[in-house]
C-alpha cells in the first residue's frame, strides 16, 4: 500500500477543548499521527511525503474567504489585547441570523459551530498539510489499486465555509472532488463512527458522487443536526446520499451488514473509483465509546472494501488515543491486503 503523509501534520496539538461544562483533553493529539506513521513503517508500506501544491484543489471545495480566514485568524487573534493563548469562539449565529460580520469575533463564530476546533499558531500548517496529503494521494491513485492518505487533523465534519468537530478542511471531500476529474463518478463511503456531515453537504446535489455514511444515531452523538436516514440528497443528487444511523453499542455483525448495504449501493452506482473516510472511533476500546467494533471487524471491513475491486483512496478520519489505536489500522490493512493479493 502506498502511504502519503507530511510531517507538518503533527504540529497542531491544542491540549484542551471545552465540552459538557468543563475543559477536557482535546482528542486529536499529535500522538495519533505518530502511531499511524509507526504502524505503516513497521508493516513495510511505502511511505511518501506529499509536496505542497497550490491551494486551488482546496478552494475547489472550500470558500476562498474561509481558507484565507484559517490562514490568518491566529495572527489576528494574537494581536488582540487580552485574548487568551488559543482561538476558541464563544458566540455563533443561529439559523435566524444571516449577516456575516468582518470583525474577528463575529467572523470566527460565523465560520465555526462549536468549541471543538481550538486554533493555535500550528493549526493552519497542519490542516494545510493534511489537505495536501489528500490531494497528492488522489493524484497518485491513477494506475494503483489503492492509496492511503494518512490525514490528520481529520476533515469529514468540515463544510465549505465551516470548521466543525475537530475538522477544518474536508480532506476526503477535496480528494473525492479531485478524483471525479480523473475517474468520473466516485463513491465516498464514510465509516467513522460520526456522521460525515460536511461531506454530505458538499456532495448533496451532485450526480457524480454517491455519499454513504455508517454512524451512530445522530440524536445521541455529534453532529446532532444531520445524519438522519431521510437525508437522501436533492436535485441531481437525489437518491445519492445514503445514511445508516445505528444504535449505541453496535457490534461487528450489524456494522458489517451496514457496510454491505453501502457497498451494494456503490456497485449499483458503478463508480470509477471509491474513497473511504476511514475512522477507527467505532472501535470497542476507542475513548469515544459508542460502538463495539473489534480488530476482526475492521479486518473484515478492509476485506470487503478491497473486494469491490475498484481504485480505492483510504482517507484517515477519527480514531483516538488508546493502546489499541494502531492495531485497528493494522487490522483494516491486513484485511484489505488479503483480499487484494
Ligand atoms: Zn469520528
Amino acid at each position: 500500500m502506498l502511504v502519503i503523509h507530511h510531517p507538518d501534520q503533527a504540529l497542531h496539538d491544542p491540549e484542551l477543548v471545552f465540552r459538557t461544562g468543563q475543559f477536557i483533553p482535546q482528542p486529536d493529539r499529535r500522538e495519533r499521527y505518530e502511531i499511524f506513521q509507526r504502524v505503516m513503517q513497521e508493516d513495510g508500506h511505502a511511505v511518501e511525503t506529499a509536496p505542497f501544491g497550490p491551494l486551488d484543489p482546496i478552494t475547489a471545495v472550500h470558500d476562498p474567504d474561509y481558507v484565507t480566514f484559517l490562514q490568518t485568524v491566529y495572527a489576528r487573534w494574537s494581536a488582540s489585547p487580552g485574548y487568551g493563548p488559543v482561538v476558541i469562539p464563544n458566540v455563533h449565529p443561529t439559523h435566524r441570523m444571516h449577516h456575516k460580520p468582518t470583525e474577528l469575533l463575529g467572523e470566527l463564530g460565523w465560520y465555526s459551530n462549536s468549541t471543538s476546533c481550538p486554533i493555535t499558531a500550528d493549526t493552519w500548517p497542519s490542516v494545510h498539510a493534511s489537505a495536501q496529503v489528500a490531494i497528492h494521494a488522489a493524484d497518485r491513485l491513477s494506475g494503483l489499486p489503492a492509496v492511503y492518505a494518512m490525514c490528520r487533523p481529520p476533515g469529514h465534519h468540515a463544510y465549505p465555509d465551516l470548521m466543525s468537530g475537530a475538522c477544518f478542511l474536508n480532506n476526503a471531500a477535496i480528494a473525492t472532488h479531485r478524483l471525479t476529474k480523473t475517474f468520473g463518478k466516485v463513491a465516498l463511503v464514510d465509516i467513522d463512527v460520526h456522521h460525515g456531515n460536511g461531506s454530505q453537504f458538499i456532495f448533496y446535489e451532485r450526480a457524480d458522487v454517491l455519499f454513504c455514511s455508517i454512524h451512530v444515531d445522530p440524536r445521541l452523538s455529534a453532529p446532532l443536526y444531520a445524519g438522519y436516514a431521510d437525508e437522501i440528497g436533492e436535485g441531481a443528487g437525489k437518491g445519492l446520499n445514503f445514511n445508516q444511523p445505528l444504535p449505541l453499542e453496535t457490534r461487528d455483525p450489524e456494522w458489517l451488514a451496514a457496510i454491505d448495504e453501502a457497498l451494494a449501493r456503490v456497485q449499483g452506482f458503478a463508480p470509477g473509483a471509491v474513497a473511504v473516510s476511514l475512522g477507527f472511533d467505532a472501535a470497542e476500546h476507542d475513548p469515544v465509546a459508542t460502538f463495539k467494533i473489534t480488530n476482526a471487524g475492521f479486518m473484515e471491513a478492509g476485506r470487503r472494501f478491497a473486494a469491490l475491486d475498484l481504485p480505492t483512496l483510504l482517507v484517515q478520519e477519527g480514531g483516538y488515543l488508546s493502546p489499541h489505536l494502531g492495531s485497528y489500522l493494522r487490522s483494516f490493512f491486513q484485511g484489505f491486503a488479503r483480499q487484494s493479493s
